[in-house]
């Protein structure tokens, strides 16, 4: 299978990439097809992204299949850990958390490092909450509100959090969906897929290059996700 894998990568990569887009936007609920085509090109960027720098490790120590072993590390954690995450985030408890979590590492192995080891210190703090497969860091006092979802870590202002420290659950919903994406997409497919394709979408169809407007025109990686702490329905780009 290695040997298989190995030899036709380049012809396999794009069809692992169409699996991670639907299995991705149809596990998280997408609910708009523009949604669904910014979700596609994220996930051939991940997906091309991943076999690439493989390749390289590869020459680098000599070991062509390097790329094989990508490749299935990608479709295992899309195809398997996006809907095992997704029950687990549903449950809303720690224990599913902590099993979560591991699954969005993998996709996301440089913005999820850095951010789990901010979070020991944050921890220590008492500034950090662990909910729905993500760590929460409170990056601010005051009650001003928003959040940066980075792989499985999320930086969150003030407001976000509730009184006994805990992160308001419509918020981290919002986020874990974000960080479900991540684990669909993989980090390198969805930030360079959401800053070159979703922000300038979001700013030409409604001024909200990271949002959406109240009529649900925006940024199309944000349609769903807002649904979880705002009242709207998003709406097709069609009917923008
Ligand atoms: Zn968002």
């Amino acid at each position: 299978m290695l040997e298989f894998l190995t030899e036709y990568t380049y012809a396999l990569a794009p069809v692992f990439g169409l699996l991670a887009a639907l299995m991705g936007s149809a596990v998280n609920g997408a609910k708009v097809w523009d949604e669904w085509l910014c979700g596609l090109i994220a996930a051939e960027i991940g997906v091309f992204a991943v076999v690439g720098i493989a390749v390289g490790i590869g020459e680098g120590v000599d070991a062509p299949e390097a790329r094989a072993v990508a490749l299935i590390v990608f479709a295992s954690a899309t195809l398997v850990g996006m809907p095992i995450t997704r029950i687990l985030d549903a449950a809303d408890h720690w224990i599913a958390s902590l099993f979560s979590f591991p699954f969005k590492w993998v996709q996301s192995p440089v913005f999820t490092t850095v951010g789990g080891l901010l979070t020991i210190g944050w921890a220590i703090a008492g500034r950090a909450s662990f909910r729905r497969g993500c760590f929460f860091l409170k990056v601010s006092s005051g009650s001003s509100q928003g959040a940066l979802t980075l792989g499985a870590v999320v930086y969150a202002y003030g407001g976000c959090f509730e009184k006994d420290g805990r992160v308001k659950d419509d918020l981290a919903q919002h986020e874990a969906y974000h960080s479900r994406q991540v684990t669909a997409f993989h980090e390198i497919g969805f930030y360079i897929a959401y800053l070159l394709v979703g922000m300038p979408w979001g700013q030409a169809q409604g001024g909200v290059p990271m949002s959406t407007t109240s009529g649900g025109c925006g940024n199309p990686f944000e349609k769903t996700a807002r649904t979880k702490n705002h009242k709207f329905t998003p709406k097709p780009a069609h009917e923008c």
